[in-house]
């Protein structure tokens, strides 16, 4: 569940991010009284089955039962709001219409590591933005100078509007757009993000400053080619 809305004094409809369903809008009647069955499920964040009926273009919840509701994701200022960006990336660009993919399953693994503390939120954070951003059909060219089209080994320049990398040779001063240099852990490093299967995908490391420098160029990119500033990367980045 990744945003709600409060109707009334004991009614909420919720979005939920679906596996094959895209995010869909539930009416959850009733969420507000003590002990109901439904609030667990529909907690934001939580991870949940949900059994509904479709009424209209509204859905309604039958039964719910929770999987993982993320408990500690809710007492960290910072974990929460690293997580209602991730939502808003996710509400921005996903609708409704049946959308296929490995979204919810992104969704889940780095809320999973957000919510355990394992790994640095910098980090999850540019995980989440590389492969989201690649899952939707956006997956920037990091292999190859898109100049003389060699793989290149070492550091690279990544002009971020075109979503492509110059290799040192081929990169002039006179090249347009929002341009960073990219060290090659970096440059490593966003390869693993694109190419890893999901059970390897967030196990790496780097140093605090190549995660400094991956932050800034993963989440330039997903503002530049989204074209919308978020205002919960805003607040998030406003307490970190
Ligand atoms: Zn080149």
């Amino acid at each position: 569940m990744i945003r709600e809305r409060t109707v009334g004094e004991t009614s909420k409809f919720i979005d939920v991010l679906t596996e094959n369903l895209g995010v869909i809008e539930i009416s959850v009647k009733g969420c507000k009284k003590i002990n109901s069955k439904n609030c667990a499920s529909t907690q934001l964040f939580a991870y949940s089955k949900f059994c509904l009926k479709k009424r209209k273009d509204m859905y309604y919840i039958n039964s719910a039962e929770p999987i993982n509701i993320f408990y500690s994701l809710r007492t960290d200022l910072q974990k929460i709001s690293l997580a209602s960006y991730l939502s808003e990336l996710v509400l921005y660009v996903i609708g409704s219409d049946g959308y296929e993919g490995n979204i919810l399953k992104l969704f889940l693994n780095t809320l999973y590591f957000i919510s355990n503390g394992k790994r640095p939120l910098e980090l999850l954070k540019s995980i989440f933005e590389v492969r989201f951003m690649s899952e939707i059909g956006l997956m920037p060219n990091v292999f190859t100078c898109s100049n003389c089209s060699e793989y290149v080994n070492e550091g690279a320049y990544f002009i971020i509007h075109d979503g492509i990398i110059l290799c040192e040779q081929c990169y002039s001063v006179n090249t347009d757009g929002v341009i960073k240099k990219i060290s090659p852990s970096v440059l490593c490093a966003l390869r693993h993000i694109i190419l890893s299967e999901y059970n390897k995908l967030y196990n790496f490391k780097l140093s605090k400053e190549s995660q400094r420098l991956l932050s800034d160029v993963t989440e330039q990119y997903v503002i530049i080619h989204l074209e919308k500033n978020f205002n919960t990367l805003n607040f998030y980045k406003s307490i970190v």
